[in-house]
């Protein structure tokens, strides 16, 4: 694997034509030392950490099998409206003392529009004058070109929409829209001049080649920034019942994402509470970003304790 790693170091770049079947079964302690020595070589040691906060919870129209804030789901997450702008404002300023350089305002539902939409904007500028040094991201389902131009304007400078999965398996996880929206919505949001972050959910039962085909597809479009949610099964939605993901099988997806993207932000969201120490070993599996703090609907890291993790590994913060 020290091979392929160094072939991927000097400008190798796998693609849907090559045969990646060795990924499944290969060694996985030198699947990662490759993964962690392309990270080294071609990223570096900076680490991006971002915050997150439910802006808009519940009652979504969408039928996302995973997601404890469908209206198709059975569960009982808390449902309101969307927050006010000094609660935003308050928050951003929490995050950014901890030394956090990246926030994103994530809302349910399919789209964001209407009034929703004017406080949102409004919402943005504040944060965007409050705390000027943080990276303000935005994740609001499927929008208008229009819309999101008018988020660039008021100062956000990524868009994250997740593919989810491979577009083989998405319509097993989600029929309410498709994987051409979500395509569609990649375009849009980078014609509107924003940066795209999209990842998806693993552990959801698809097969070892949809990992392959959405880390491949992810590599086609350069998302520049790649979050890998392990899925935390939720009593009440339709995955409720899965099976979790092993640590290892874990460590060896976040190695296959790193040698297809290798300069990527391969960034760790839901599921790292299943490795007992913060998730260090995923960060010398080829993972150099996380979210930090709380996830939508399930508990998340603490800030404080990342940061001194990641610290005691060699990373340095971004923006530090
Ligand atoms: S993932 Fe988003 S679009 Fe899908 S059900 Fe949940 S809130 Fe709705």
């Amino acid at each position: 694997m020290l091979n392929l790693a160094k072939q991927i170091i000097e400008g190798r770049r796998l693609t849907a034509t090559d045969d990646l079947s060795f990924f499944i079964d290969t060694d996985l302690n030198e699947l990662c030392e490759g993964a962690d020595l392309i990270r080294k070589t071609l990223c570096g040691s900076t680490v991006d950490l971002c915050s997150i906060i439910n802006g808009r919870g519940g009652k979504c129209s969408e039928n996302c099998k995973f997601c404890a804030q469908s209206a198709h789901s059975h569960t009982n997450c808390d449902v309101y409206g969307f927050l006010s702008t000094e609660e935003f404002v308050n928050d951003c300023r929490r995050v950014s003392q901890k030394g956090v350089n990246r926030y994103s305002i994530v809302t349910a539902g399919r789209t964001l529009a209407g009034a929703d939409l004017e406080k949102a904007i409004e919402t943005y500028r504040a944060m965007h004058e409050a705390c000027p040094d943080m990276i303000l991201c935005a994740s609001h389902g499927l929008m208008k070109k229009e819309d999101l131009v008018r988020l660039k304007e008021a100062g956000v400078s990524m868009y994250h929409t997740n593919v989810e999965t491979s577009e083989r398996y998405f319509s097993e996880i989600c029929t309410t829209h498709t994987y051409k929206d979500k395509i569609e919505e990649i375009r849009s949001a980078r014609s509107a001049g924003l940066t795209v972050c999209s990842g998806g959910i693993l552990g959801m039962g698809e097969t070892w080649q949809d990992r392959l085909d959405m880390a491949l597809l992810l590599s086609k479009m350069e998302i520049t920034s790649i979050p890998l949610n392990f899925l935390i099964p939720v009593k009440g939605t339709p995955l409720g019942s899965r099976p979790r993901l092993s640590q290892e099988e874990i460590l060896r997806i976040v190695a296959i994402f790193r040698y297809i993207n290798p300069t990527a932000w391969i960034r760790i969201a839901a599921g790292r509470s299943y490795f007992d120490d913060g998730g260090a070993m995923l960060f010398r599996a080829g993972a150099n970003a996380a979210l930090t703090g709380d996830m939508l609907t399930t508990v998340g890291n603490n800030t404080s304790q990342d940061r001194d993790m990641l610290a005691g590994m060699g990373f340095q913060l971004k923006n530090l």
